[in-house]
C-alpha cells in the first residue's frame, strides 16, 4: 500500500501539470518518459528502477549501458574466454542500444 495520495495526482495531471521522468543524456540523447498517475505513484515507490522496467529495461541493463558510455559491444568470445571489448555502435539511445550490444559482431568478427 503506497503512502501516496493517487487522487492528488490524478487532479495535477488534469490540471495539466505533465510528470515527466528524465535519465541518461551525456553521451547520448536524454530519455524522457511520461508517467499517468498510477505510475507516478510506482515511481514514488520504487524509484527509477520502476520506469526502467516499464521501458522493458532491468536496472542491471541501464547500469552496463552507462558504464560503457552507450557503447554497444561485440558479441564474440575471444580465446581467453573473455568477451570482445569491440564497439560496433557508439553513443546509442537505450533502445539502440539493448537491440546491438552483444548481438552483432564487429569488423574483426565479421560484422
Ligand atoms: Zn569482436
Amino acid at each position: 500500500m503506497s503512502g501516496y495520495d493517487l487522487r492528488t495526482v490524478k487532479a495535477m495531471q488534469d490540471a495539466g501539470l505533465v510528470a515527466e521522468v528524465r535519465f541518461g543524456g551525456g553521451f547520448c540523447s536524454e530519455m524522457r518518459v511520461q508517467l499517468t498517475p498510477d505510475q507516478v505513484i510506482g515511481y514514488l515507490d520504487q524509484g527509477l528502477d520502476y520506469v526502467l522496467r516499464l521501458q522493458g529495461i532491468e536496472p542491471d541493463e541501464f547500469e552496463e549501458w552507462q558504464q560503457t558510455d552507450g557503447r554497444a559491444l561485440c558479441m564474440e568470445t575471444l580465446k581467453n574466454g573473455k568477451l570482445c571489448g569491440n564497439q560496433v555502435a557508439s553513443q546509442c539511445s537505450l533502445d539502440n542500444w539493448k537491440r546491438l550490444h552483444r548481438n552483432e559482431y564487429c569488423r574483426t568478427h565479421g560484422g
